[in-house]
């Protein structure tokens, strides 16, 4: 069987693997990207049915430097990737419907301030009205991002992908990768059904399906795969609502894009097929989601349900990204694991990571080292496996 070599090889073009790929291509770096689908963001992968929110606000703060990174990226990564991608920087809107709720507005404002996302700002019942009128009556206050937005999840994942092949990658689709190739304690490459890959570096940024290569060479991850909802409405007429919206005790994200659809999600859940390739929506999830956008903004309910649709994600045991290097697989580097929120971070993913491969260090991902992998309990790992 053929072998083919490469500097760096990536597994999944994934809006992770494909903004790593940029980046190590920017860096004039040989680079092979392997995807299964026969096109980047296809379903059922996260990229493809992502909301496309791209926030800063909420985020854990270990998350917090590669957000206000990845923001400034996105004012002009449609320039730099030239290709539309249709970012909107509409803001981002987190509502209270009670007192109580409003109280802890104030604090979460606070936090939102310390971890450098300055623009944050508590806002009145008076203020949340005028930026998003028809907000049903119990609305009380808001906490207020502007500077965050929403993009086009597939399209910006098409971008990185095609921006990285025009600096000199190389994308293998509707290929698969069927394992990872060791040698002693050193990755060395995959087995592909286009034959075999020898590489110096290696990328799992394989989304809920990185756990079967990991388990290709024994290690077990604290992920698992979900199926996360997301709900299109009908088309509204456009532009009448600009920020995301989201609220203190609902399940909920709100947004309307380009061809005035609303588009809402929040993390309703529906069911991986026993294939783990496919999905099966709930109905009362999608009932569900749509009864809570009906309520925050009644005009939603103008609408009819055009669509619904499922996305798999690896969720993993603390709610954050595993980044970085694996201790004992020299050659490996993992970026899985994004557990919902991934999509705004991709610019700053993918130039952390094409710098950790050059031995540059990358203190912003410290929180999120893949090292930690191993701190968890045996026990709780099971727990949470299931
Ligand atoms: C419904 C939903 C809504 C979301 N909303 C938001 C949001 O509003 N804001 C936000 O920031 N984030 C959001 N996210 C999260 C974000 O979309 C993901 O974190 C991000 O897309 C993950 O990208 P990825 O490249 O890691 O994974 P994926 O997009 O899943 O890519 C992994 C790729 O690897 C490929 N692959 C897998 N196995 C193999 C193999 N063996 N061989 C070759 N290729 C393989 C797959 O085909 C796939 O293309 C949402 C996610 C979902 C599901």
């Amino acid at each position: 069987m053929s072998v083919t070599k490469s500097e760096v090889l990536i597994i999944g073009g994934g809006v992770m693997g494909s903004a790593i790929a940029y980046h190590v291509a920017r860096q004039g770096r040989q680079v092979l990207v392997v995807e299964r689908s026969e096109e980047v963001a296809s379903a059922p992968a996260a990229s493809w049915a992502s909301a496309g929110g791209v926030r800063r606000q909420g985020r854990h703060p270990a998350e917090a430097k590669l957000a206000v990174e990845a923001i400034e990226r996105w004012r002009t990564l449609e320039e730099e990737l030239e290709a539309g991608v249709q970012y909107r920087r509409g803001g981002n809107l987190l509502l209270a419907e009670t007192d109580a709720e409003a109280e802890q507005l104030v604090t979460f404002v606070r936090e939102q301030q310390d971890l450098g996302f300055t623009d944050v700002r508590l806002v009145d019942r008076l203020e949340v009205t005028a930026l998003v009128p028809g907000l049903h009556a119990g609305v009380v206050a808001g906490s207020y991002s502007p500077g965050d937005g929403q993009a086009d999840p597939a399209l910006t994942t098409r971008a990185f992908a095609t921006a990285a092949q025009h600096l000199g990658a190389t994308y293998w689709k509707g290929t698969a990768v069927l394992a990872l190739l060791i040698e002693g304690e050193r990755v060395i490459g995959a087995r592909t059904g286009r034959g075999e890959i020898q590489a110096e570096q290696v990328v799992l940024a394989a989304g809920a399906w990185s756990d079967e290569l990991a388990g290709t060479v024994g290690l077990r991850l604290p992920i698992k795969m979900v199926a996360l909802q997301m709900v299109l409405s009908t088309p509204a007429p456009r532009q009448m609502l600009q920020p995301v919206l989201s609220a203190v005790s609902r399940a909920l994200s709100l947004k309307q894009v380009n061809d005035g659809s609303f588009l809402i999600g929040g993390g309703w859940p529906g069911d991986p097929t026993a294939d783990r390739r496919s999905y099966m929506l709930r109905e009362e999830s999608v009932k569900g989601n749509w009864e809570a956008a009906c309520e925050l903004l009644p005009l939603v309910g103008q609408q009819r349900i055009a669509r619904a649709w499922c996305g798999l994600e690896a969720q993993s045991i603390d709610g954050l990204p595993f980044i970085g290097p694996i201790m004992g697989l020299d050659g490996l580097t993992v970026a899985f694991g994004f557990s919902g929120h991934g999509f705004a971070l991709a610019p700053a993913v993918g130039r952390a990571v094409s710098e950790q491969l050059i031995g540059r260090a990358v203190p912003e991902l410290d929180g999120l080292r893949a090292g930690r992998i191993e701190s968890f309990q045996q026990d709780a790992v099971e727990e949470f496996l299931g």
